[in-house]
């Protein structure tokens, strides 16, 4: 029997990676619904095209005509819609597993409406467990609903754990390319441009992860995500950084064993691995060639130089709602950057000085998607109101 799927950011990058290891197996899936934010109909229209999805539906409550116009184009007959009636409709299509791979804090409603007992969550929105980790996880777990890791780095984590015991584990390893900065100075860092910042040596990613890697913040935010995923606390999660991006991620045991988990590196290739489960697909992706890299370089990384990383390392071991507010003032400030409003100096500035500010409503994580979008709210108008003081200013 197939496996029923729900595509949520189905046009991103790691949509399109599915998408790409969804053709290239028809027999063994069935698109039931896909989504994306609106700006992309066309787009969303391929993937419909391609899949064969019965039901295509987009956030942006005004993109409905022009999505319908789209599907129409392109020769399709399908049920589509539009607003976060539509989503949720789309979310709760009868289905075996559900990937989550909006961009953003805008995924974490419609991931969270995806736990259901009976399915599983191929999970690449991390924003999700950073902005409401402690709830979507016990939601998920009171489900029964098993949470895939689809993010790359926790998926080499998660096969190299195997089914150890958290207790089991002395620390997990997350590897960081190290982005495009990785060998400037704190001043160049400091004056670097949008385009210079979405150059990624390696993958080609949405822009906000892209800055996010460019500012190392995307690791920060993968630690907190591991500390979500796998049960392990902060003293336990270290980064490397790892310019060949070889080796995703290691798990030292407590006997001293280290196992890595190694793959070329193509979202493909995790996605591959969510989506082949319990068994593997036998895929014809890009295979790691060890010899062809010659060595493989590891380096601690620099957070004098790329300081978001310490700052997520603090919010983690601050814990209650601080990754919350580290991820809501580290989105705007991205938006800031993208826009020319902000040098890319001032990202992690504005997220120490959003997280100092609120650290008094940071009390406790939140108990619930609300209430963690209620937090998140006050953190982006916080930071928002910064930003105007800051232009008034100048
Ligand atoms: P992207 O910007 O390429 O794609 C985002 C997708 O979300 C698009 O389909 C877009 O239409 C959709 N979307 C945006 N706003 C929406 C909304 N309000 N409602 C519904 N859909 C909406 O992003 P991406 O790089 O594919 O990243 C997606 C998520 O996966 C992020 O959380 C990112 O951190 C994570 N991730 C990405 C990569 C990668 O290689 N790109 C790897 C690991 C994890
Ligand atoms: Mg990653």
């Amino acid at each position: 029997m197939s496996t029923r799927i729900v595509l949520l950011g189905a046009t991103g990058s790691v949509g399109s990676a599915v998408v790409d290891v969804i053709v290239r197996h028809p027999e063994h899936f069935r698109v039931e619904a896909i989504v994306s934010g609106g700006s992309d109909v066309r787009a969303l229209a391929a993937v419909a095209q391609r899949t064969g999805a019965r039901f295509a539906a987009v956030a942006d409550p005004a993109r409905g005509a022009a999505l319908k116009s789209a599907l129409a184009d392109a020769g399709l007959n399908i049920e589509s819609g539009a607003g976060e009636s539509a989503v949720n409709a789309a979310v709760d299509h009868d289905s075996d597993l559900v990937v989550a791979a909006i961009a953003g804090t805008a995924g974490l409603r419609a991931t969270h409406r995806a736990i259901r007992p009976g399915r599983r969550i191929a999970l690449a929105n991390k924003e999700t467990l950073v902005c409401a980790g402690e709830a979507f996880m016990r939601g998920a777990r009171e489900a029964g609903v098993d949470i895939l890791p689809l993010d790359s780095e926790h998926n080499a984590l998660w096969q190299a754990m195997g089914a150890a015991r958290p207790e089991d584990v002395e620390e997990l390893v997350l590897t960081a390319s190290g982005g495009p900065f990785l060998s400037w100075t704190a001043e160049a860092i400091a004056a670097a441009t949008p385009e210079q910042a979405l150059k990624h040596p390696n993958y080609s990613m949405g822009a906000k992860i892209t800055i996010d890697s460019a500012s190392m913040m995307n690791k920060g935010l993968e630690v907190i995500e591991a500390h979500h995923l796998f049960g392990i606390d902060r003293a336990r999660l270290r980064v490397l950084v790892h310019p060949q991006q070889a080796v995703h991620g290691l798990v030292g045991f407590r006997d001293g064993s280290v196992v890595a988990g190694l793959a070329a590196p193509d979202m493909r290739i995790p996605a591959a691995h969510c989506l082949g489960l319990p068994g593997r697909l036998h895929t014809t992706l890009p295979r790691l060639d060890l010899a062809a890299f010659g060595r493989l370089d590891f380096i601690h990384a620099d957070t004098a130089r790329f300081p978001a990383l310490a700052l997520a390392f603090e919010a983690l071991e601050a814990g209650g709602g601080m990754p919350t507010i580290l991820n809501a003032a580290n989105e705007i400030a991205v938006g800031a950057f993208l826009a020319r409003r902000i040098g890319f100096g001032r990202i992690a500035g504005l997220v120490s000085e959003a997280c100092e500010a609120l650290s008094d409503r940071a009390g406790k994580a939140p108990a619930s998607i609300p209430e963690a979008l209620a937090l998140d709210d006050e953190a982006r108008g916080w930071a928002r109101a910064r930003l105007a003081r800051c232009s008034a200013v100048a």
